[in-house]
């Protein structure tokens, strides 16, 4: 979720609150799917994060059905995260390369996920700098993609560079391989407004998590570390602070289909 440079960044104040949210009409007004409606077919899920905690905090829940049939998952982890602190001497660059995928791992074994049996391509892009490679990220996309494939990734418009970038290689390459794309938004949580004209509602949907379910997503969530904590070497908050957990922990995915 993390690596913005702070003058683009559209995160500013507290952003739009859970209780907001659950008040909103056009939320409500969302219907539900299955996850057997949205897989229906023995073909593969493929999910494709900009940064390690994406896949998480997108679909942990989705993911955790998952759990002894990795071998319909192909996870895509297009940066390693390196980004999430910019100045920082707790968190340098070198340090989050190799500690952030760690945390991934640990919360995809959180989610029940056997990693040996789960086909995850590092694609090694630099953090926040996405859009300059978007060209070249389509065509690897479309060399790992087959036909028939579910393509999950962040939305397209959710106002992050690399997110947005993410989502329109994705949207391009699952064209060019007859793959079906569905995006979900993270940070859109923050700067949309409960009743936003922007969201595309017409094309939402809810997988509903059960407690049990929510319950694991949010121990996976605990597992990256570096992005719950304040920094004391800049005096940064946390990149995801507990409002923003707020809103990521509701009881549904929601899934621009
Ligand atoms: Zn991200």
């Amino acid at each position: 979720m993390s690596g913005v440079n702070a003058r683009d960044n559209p995160i500013r104040g507290p952003g739009t609150s859970l209780a907001q949210w659950q008040a909103s009409r056009a939320l409500q007004a969302v219907p539900t799917i299955t996850a057997q409606l949205l897989l229906p077919h023995d073909g593969r899920l493929v999910v494709v994060a900009p940064h390690p905690d994406d896949e998480v905090l997108m679909c942990g829940g989705l993911l955790s059905r998952f759990a002894g049939q990795e071998e319909q998952l192909l996870l895509v982890s297009v940066t390693d995260g390196e980004g999430s602190h910019p100045c920082s001497l707790t968190w340098p660059a070198s340090r989050l390369r190799q500690a952030r995928p760690l945390e991934s791992a640990h919360a995809l074994e959180r989610l029940g996920l056997h990693l040996p049996g789960l086909d995850w391509r590092r694609l090694g892009l630099p953090d926040t700098q996405v859009p300059a490679l978007e060209g070249a990220l389509t065509e690897q996309l479309q060399g790992l993609l087959r036909p028939g494939d579910r393509v999950l990734t962040t939305w397209r418009h959710d106002a992050h560079c690399d997110h947005d970038a993410v989502g329109r290689a994705c949207a391009e390459a699952a064209r060019r391989c007859d793959a079906r794309l569905m995006e979900i938004p993270v940070w859109a949580w923050h700067w949309a407004e409960p009743e936003d004209r922007r969201l595309p509602w017409l094309r939402a949907r809810k997988l509903m998590l059960d407690p049990q379910c929510l319950a694991l997503k949010r121990h996976a969530i605990a597992a990256h570390t570096s992005q719950l904590s304040p920094d004391a070497t800049t005096g940064a908050a946390p990149v995801l602070s507990p409002a923003a957990l707020a809103r990521l922990l509701q009881p549904f995915e929601l899934i621009f289909l």
